[in-house]
């Protein structure tokens, strides 16, 4: 991996397993405000993961698409790399996630009691969801097999690009993104390099027979219309639960969007209500903070 776009995100505190490839983890602000003793992010309230045993990583910062509403930067586009074994990663994980979260050390933080510390040094939970997309690592099933027997929780969180791929990997909880209620939309959203669409509703339909979640990403004015078209797909892939969240203003993603392509949170509960009106879903819960409904399948 070339050193410029690693250093440039080595110093946004992404940590990198190895210097030949783009593997890598970076806690996310709910780990931290929860080891202080703040709020857990909605995967708590929703799931019951503790943020801070968590461990937000990618095994490779490539991707397919160039969402306009990804946070990642495209500049720092990873091209080629050497990938890193799983078992690289695995050894990896408690390494990286100390370093990076050094700074709260319970020594140095008063508001970060012993017990707390000690838990976040000893993380049980992996979301496969830094950036970059997942699946395009070649080791994905190996790796999620060996996180699995080392007893954490696995979130896989992918693009829906490579269903190949995604069939071979067995996560605690799949996660395969909607962000378009048609092909069109989704082109000029997404970006793929080349048109995936058939290939998303292939990954769609792998969700019925496992612990799964659909996430939609909404965009004012770009992909919060046709709540009927979102329900029938929904509908096909029988996944277990729907995110149904805002598009947040963060990152680089200001590059290509605007403050007002953020929707109130009122927005992305009105839609999910439409989206369950018109499919076998109902509302389970909702996290005003994140912005962010989850449905649950009712059959
Ligand atoms: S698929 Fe994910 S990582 Fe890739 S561009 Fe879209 S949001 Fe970013």
């Amino acid at each position: 991996m070339p050193s410029a776009p690693c250093d440039a995100l080595r110093r946004q505190g992404y940590q990198f397993f190895s210097t030949t490839s783009s593997a890598a983890l970076k806690p996310c602000m709910w780990c931290k405000r929860a080891l202080t003793g703040g709020d857990m992010c909605y995967k708590h309230q929703f799931y019951g993961i503790a943020s801070h045993r968590c461990v937000q990583m990618t095994p490779t910062l490539r991707c397919n698409q160039r969402c306009r509403f990804c946070w990642r930067s495209f500049e720092h586009e990873v091209v080629e790399e050497e990938e890193c074994s799983p078992e690289t990663i695995l050894a990896g994980i408690p390494r990286f996630q100390k370093k990076a979260l050094a700074g709260y050390n319970a020594i140095l933080d008063n508001t970060v009691t012993p017990e707390r510390w000690q838990e976040a040094l000893d993380p049980r939970h992996v979301a496969i969801s830094l950036s970059g997309e997942p699946t395009l690592y070649r080791q994905l099933p190996q790796l999620i097999d060996l996180f699995n027997r080392k007893g954490y929780t696995t979130f896989l969180v992918s693009n829906g690009t490579n269903p190949e791929m995604l069939a071979r990997c067995n996560p605690y909880q799949m996660y395969v993104s909607l962000d378009a209620p048609d092909k069109e939309t989704y082109i000029s959203l997404c970006r793929p390099q080349d048109d995936y669409w058939e290939r998303v509703k292939e990954s769609l339909a792998l969700l019925r027979s496992r612990r799964s979640a659909v996430r939609i990403t909404l965009v004012k004015g770009l992909n919060d219309f046709n709540p009927e078209k979102y329900a029938a797909l929904l509908q096909e892939s029988g996944s277990m639960f729907v995110e149904v969240k805002g598009y947040m203003y963060l990152g680089y993603s200001r590059k290509r969007l605007v403050r007002e392509n953020m929707p109130e949170h009122e927005l992305v509960r009105s839609f999910a209500e439409k989206i369950a009106a018109a499919c076998d879903y109902r509302i389970k819960d909702e996290n005003v903070l994140s912005r962010v409904v989850c449905l649950e399948r009712v059959k």
